[in-house]
Parts: C-alpha cells; structure tokens; sequence
C-alpha cells in the first residue's frame, strides 16, 4: 500500500489524549505501512501509566501478527519500539489474562489483517463488556457493518460474555480482506429510525436487577414490552451487569451502554443511558462519539488505497477522535478537515478524509 515514509515514527503517548488509543493506533499502522515505530511516556497521564495487561495483550498480538522485533514489551512499560514484520493472514489466539477489554486487542490487529492477503481467524478472551472499550454489541451492529462498506468482512461471534472483575468472556472473529482493495464510504445522515429497543445483560445477579433497570428505561423513553428485553446468561457467567440501548436508523446502527456496579442503583444505570442516548438523538450527526473515533482509522486506509476522499458527521469531536486523526496523519498521507455545522435539526460535526496531505 501507499506509504508516507519508512522511517522510524516517534509519538509522544502522553499527547492529547494520552490513553492506549495512542498505542492502538499507532501499532496498527506500523504494521499497515511497514513503519518502525517508537512511543514514549505511554499512558503517562493514565492513574496508572504504562503498558497494562489489556495493552501488553495488545503489542503481544501485534508482535505474532507480523513477526515484529520488539523492546519494551513489559507490564509498567512506558518506552517502546516496534519494528514491524510482513504481516501474516492466519489463526491466532489472544488472550487477555485478566477482565481487560479484548475487543481493544481485536482494535489493534483487525486493520492489518484486513489487508492481508488471505482471511483470518481469531479467538480473544478477557473483558467483552468493559467500561472505556468497545462493546461486543457495538462491534456487531454498529462497527462490522460500516467496516462491510469498505469491501472488508468482519464477522463475529460472541461465545461468553466477560465482564469485570472475572473476565472469561470469548469472541471469535472471521477478517476477510477486501477484494480490489478498500473501498471509501460516507455516512453522512442516519437515515429513517427503523427499531429501537434496550436489552439488560445480568449473569449470575437477581433477576430483579434487569427487570427494574428496563422498567425504568421503559418509564423514560415510552418504548413497549417487546422492546425491553433481558438477554439470556450462559452458564459460569457474569457476575456482571450491562444495560444497552440499540437505535436502528436506515444508515446506521448505534449501540449505548451503561454499567451496573455495587453501590449504584439499577434506576440510575436506566437514567445514566437514557441521558447518554438523548444526547445523541440531540445532535444531527451520524456517528456517535465512539464510533467517530473510531470510523477514522479504515477510512483513511480506505482513501490513501483509493485516492477518494470520505465523509462522515458525528454528534461531538472528542478529545479522543481530534487525538486518533493527528495520529493517523503521522503514518498515512491523508488528512482530516473538521467543521462544526449548526442547524434547525442540532449542531453536527463534519469530518472529511482527504488524500494526499503533504
Ligand atoms: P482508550 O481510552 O484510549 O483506551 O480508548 C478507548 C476506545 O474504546 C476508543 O476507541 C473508544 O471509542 C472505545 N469506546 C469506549 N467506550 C465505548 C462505548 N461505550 N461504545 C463504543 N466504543 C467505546
């Protein structure tokens, strides 16, 4: 593919942002683009700073994925340097080790992989419902069908589901290049609403902790029965508790989630997604802030391979999105235009991926 330069990229990890995205990022597009990578101060603002399992997890995969020559891959490491491999279509396994997020790790290798020149098949484990990761649900309805339009097949399976603080969750994912290459896309409206409905995932708690949670959620947004629904526990699950708020439109599908914990009542983890989800029926934007963030990374792949520009709106650019595309902008030749447009319907963002920066 397309390169800026093969010479040895150096990130700053405690810029802007400062959280493992940095990281994620910037292992991924070493690998894409065959760029030496060298970040320091990793996570250097996080309470704890440094690799943690969950990003250990994370260059360890990268590592395996593309045979990388590695220093630094150590718990508590805040120095790293990379050096990538030619990256291998294959089976793997990666295991977290603890209740961190694995679809983080999934994050890391899946662009890579998507541009290899075989599919590939994955079995993570660790964390599958986290706080400050990306959801399984979210991932399936939200993410896979987007990343669908760039020509790339992400199909996936979630077999149990892992929350904190045991972990134990597993998702197997299939990655099936794209044939032609990436194709750019737009999503630039969410289209008609077509479903909406909650669902409470609950292993191994009282029952009554779902039911008052959709009860509320039912009371806040005037959705029926069929749409509050208790999804079903396997067995050795949990003990865990996600409420999850799903919106269909014609466009795109985005996925909300609150988490359960002791001390907080099930009526405010109703209350605590409700608020989140208003906030992004307030805004006209497509894209909620997660899927903002991270809708940037296969996009520019998409349109340095292409030469095409894409766009997309989102209800609100982030700390951690305007973080991502400085990144990206370091590894590919591509560039991010934003602008702030405010309308009748709400204000949106609106953020163009353009080819050919410098
Ligand atoms: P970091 O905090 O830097 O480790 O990055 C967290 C990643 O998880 C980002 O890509 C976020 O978009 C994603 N993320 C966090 N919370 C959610 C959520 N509720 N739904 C979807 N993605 C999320």
């Amino acid at each position: 593919m397309m390169e800026k330069k093969n010479k040895l990229i150096e990130l700053d990890g405690s810029h802007g942002e400062g959280g493992g995205q940095i990281l994620r990022t910037a292992l991924a597009l070493s690998m894409c683009t065959g760029t030496p990578l060298r970040i320091e101060r990793i996570r250097a603002r996080r309470s704890k700073p440094g690799l943690m399992r969950q990003h250990l997890t994370c260059v360890l995969a990268a590592q395996e994925v593309c045979g990388a020559t590695v220093i630094g891959a150590e718990l508590g490491s805040q120095t790293l340097e990379f050096r990538p491999g030619r990256v291998h279509a294959g089976d793997y396994r990666f295991a977290v080790g603890t209740a961190g997020s694995c679809t983080l790790v999934l994050q890391t290798v899946l662009p890579p992989l998507m541009q290899a020149d075989a599919p590939s098949r994955l079995q993570l484990s660790g964390g599958t419902h986290n706080p400050m990761a990306p959801p399984f649900h979210f991932l399936e309805r939200t993410f896979a069908p987007l990343l669908r339009r760039t020509g790339v097949g992400l199909d996936l399976t979630l077999r149990r589901h892992g929350f904190f603080p045991a972990g134990g969750g597993e998702i197997d994912a299939t990655i099936t290049p794209a044939e032609g290459g990436l194709r750019p896309f737009d999503v630039v409206e969410r289209g008609a609403p077509l479903d909406a409905f909650a669902e409470a995932l609950a292993p191994a708690l009282p029952r009554g902790v779902a039911e008052r949670e959709l009860e509320v959620m039912g009371k806040l947004t005037g959705w029926e029965a069929t749409q509050l629904r208790v999804l079903p526990a396997r067995q050795n699950e949990g003990p865990g508790n996600a409420l999850m708020a799903t919106l269909v439109h014609e466009q795109l599908t985005e996925v909300f989630i609150a988490f359960g914990e002791r001390g907080l009542a099930a009526e405010d983890v109703a209350r605590q997604l409700f608020a989140e989800m208003r906030a992004y029926q307030a805004s006209a934007g497509a894209a909620g802030q997660y899927l903002a963030d991270q809708l940037a990374l296969p996009l520019a792949l998409a349109v340095t391979e292409s030469g095409r520009a894409a766009t997309y709106t989102c209800t609100e650019l982030t700390e951690h999105s305007r973080t991502n595309f400085g990144v990206i902008e370091r590894f590919l030749n591509v560039r991010f235009d934003t602008r702030l447009e405010v309308s009748r319907g709400g204000s949106l963002w609106r953020v163009d991926v353009l080819p050919g920066a410098s």
